[in-house]
């Protein structure tokens, strides 16, 4: 049976996105060849490709002067690609946690960073929302959704500064104004599709503001892989395929709008369960409580009992549910393709094991 799904990444695929794609292995179209042997420079990927950009466009509802190309790296090679084009003397960050951490650490390669806000202090319990922009910056870098610490920014901030945002994980998750983004960025692998492959949404104006000092190898310059539609080298076409299912899913549930109603939906009667379930409580502070990433914890007193849960929830066919290895306890990721059964299949879990040890 297919198990209910709660991984961080690579995460839960749509049923669309999986039947299509695994029919377009064996033969892409009326191609002949499976979408693993059509090459990237042939008419019949080009189709493909154009058709993914094209719904990315329409789902997101991105305006005409941004580009969006798909590139290689992960998330990761984006926090040293952004300060290499972009960082000409100092960037502001806001700081969330790891994954902010890591963009900061490379971003402080290329320039002076200024992190203008932090939630360290309550170790990454919230969303800081009390903080002000500097003018003087290059940028500044956010990061919407915490995957590991499970907080969340649902606003598309004011910005006087060109503002660019990790939405790895809560891409299409939510209608978003792009028009206040320089730039938006992330893996796929957490809402769109299979890993190894990374989206780059860009505002055609900010690439005039690559910096002018510093020489940057081709397929680190953003417009090297606007100018060649994502196909420099070659990419992995199996993953835009995925992507380009995931899109077209997305439109048929209703568009974003609609995938955000399901999100809310979920996510509140995970969390109202955390608020009465005597046995499990959840970390992160109400107000910046993330839709997609929902970790939670042993009450008090209870911790003893993690591993009979994590063995219960393997029996119960559950899996995804153990905490990311820096914070511990339990993270159920509620990405797009997550379901109300899911959710149901692990609150019942909850429940009967709340009953045992009450
Ligand atoms: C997973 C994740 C990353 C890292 O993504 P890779 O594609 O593995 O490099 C970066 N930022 C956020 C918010 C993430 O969730």
């Amino acid at each position: 049976m297919r198990k209910y799904i709660f991984n961080a990444g690579p995460c839960k695929l749509s049923d669309m996105t999986l039947e299509n794609t695994a029919k377009a292995v064996m033969e892409l179209g009326n191609s002949g060849q499976s979408i693993l042997e059509v090459s990237h420079r042939s008419a019949d990927f080009q189709a493909v490709y154009d058709e993914t950009v094209a719904l990315f466009k329409e789902v997101l509802n991105i305006p005409d002067n941004y580009s969006v190309v798909f590139v290689g790296g992960g998330a990761s090679m984006q926090f040293c690609m952004i300060p290499y084009n972009f960082l000409g003397t100092k960037a502001a960050y806001i700081n969330t946690g790891v994954w902010s951490k890591r963009a900061i650490g490379e971003a402080k390669l290329w320039g002076d960073v200024d992190v203008i806000a932090s939630s360290e202090d309550r170790n990454f319990t919230y969303y800081p929302t009390d903080f002000k922009i500097p003018t003087d910056v290059d940028y500044l870098h956010i990061t919407s959704n915490n995957t590991i610490r499970g907080t969340e920014i649902f606003e598309d901030i004011d910005c006087p500064v060109p503002l660019i945002a990790d939405m790895s994980s809560d891409i299409c998750s939510r209608p978003v104004d792009v028009s206040k983004y320089a730039m938006i960025y992330g893996g796929c692998q957490k809402n769109l599709g299979p890993a190894g492959l990374t989206f780059v949404i860009i505002r055609k104006d900010f690439l005039d503001k690559v910096v002018t000092d510093r020489k940057i190898p081709t397929m680190l310059q953003y417009q090297t892989h606007v100018d060649n539609d994502s196909m420099y080298n070659t990419p992995p076409c199996i993953n835009i395929f995925a992507v380009g299912q995931t899109l077209k899913w997305i439109k048929s549930m209703g568009g974003v709008e609609a995938i955000e109603k399901l999100a809310i939906k979920r996510c509140d009667v995970l969390y109202a369960e955390f608020d009465r379930n005597t046995v499990f409580r959840s970390v992160v502070e109400d107000g910046s409580r993330s839709r997609m990433n929902i970790p939670f914890i042993m009450a008090e007193g209870r911790e003893d009992l993690e591993k009979e849960f994590l063995d219960l929830c393997k029996a119960k066919n559950i899996v995804g549910i153990k905490g990311h290895r820096l914070v511990g306890g339990f993270r159920a990721s509620t990405y797009n393709a997550c379901t109300m059964e899911d959710v149901d299949a692990l609150i019942a879990t909850m429940q009967e094991f709340e009953a045992k040890h009450k």
